[in-house]
């Protein structure tokens, strides 16, 4: 049997292993990807899909890949969480891999019921409906687990692509 603190630790590693690893995902991969490269505008953002292709439940590589490293943050944070509880890791990485589904559900045309919506809003949880914002307007609804991830990764966007109009300033600026 399972005492309190156990169950405690259980939901703690889970919740740290989506949080963490949302946050890396978004501010390492997504935005970083967003501003300098293809594979995820091609693969999550272009033209109108199928929910197994947004689910990442094609045999496709491109899909493949950019599903892969969205997830190695939560990978990465998993073996780091392992030792403390194996059983939260385990629940966070299954309980994240469901959002994954979920937040794409909006492609086969279903809708959240009004109980859920309270849910996520109260728990700072992404609907399908506020995910599917971003795959209409990539610079909104940023954070694929977690609503509080979009304001900082809004500025986070800004900097970087103001990197790269730097970047590429300086790159046409002839040296005198
Ligand atoms: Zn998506
Ligand atoms: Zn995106």
């Amino acid at each position: 049997m399972f005492t309190v603190l156990q169950i405690f630790q259980v939901f703690t590693i889970a919740w740290l292993l989506l949080f963490l690893g949302d946050f890396l995902s978004t501010f390492c991969y997504h935005i970083p990807e967003h501003v300098f490269g293809k594979l995820h505008l091609q693969t999550h953002h272009a033209g109108k899909k199928t929910f197994h292709h947004y689910a990442v439940l094609l045999p496709d590589v491109k899909v493949l890949l950019d599903g892969f490293l969205g997830a190695l943050p939560y990978l990465l944070v998993a073996i780091i969480l392992w030792h403390h509880s194996p059983l939260g890791v385990i629940g966070g990485l299954l309980l994240g891999q469901l959002h994954v589904w979920w937040r794409h559900t909006t492609a086969l045309g279903w809708r959240t019921s009004q109980s859920a919506q309270f849910l996520c809003h109260l728990l700072g949880i992404t609907t399908p409906e506020q995910h599917w914002v971003h795959h209409q307007k990539v610079t909104h609804a940023f954070g694929d687990i977690f609503t509080c991830f979009d304001p900082p990764a809004k500025v986070w966007f800004r900097y970087l692509r103001w990197l790269r109009l730097c970047g590429r300033s300086l790159l046409i600026t002839p040296v005198r």
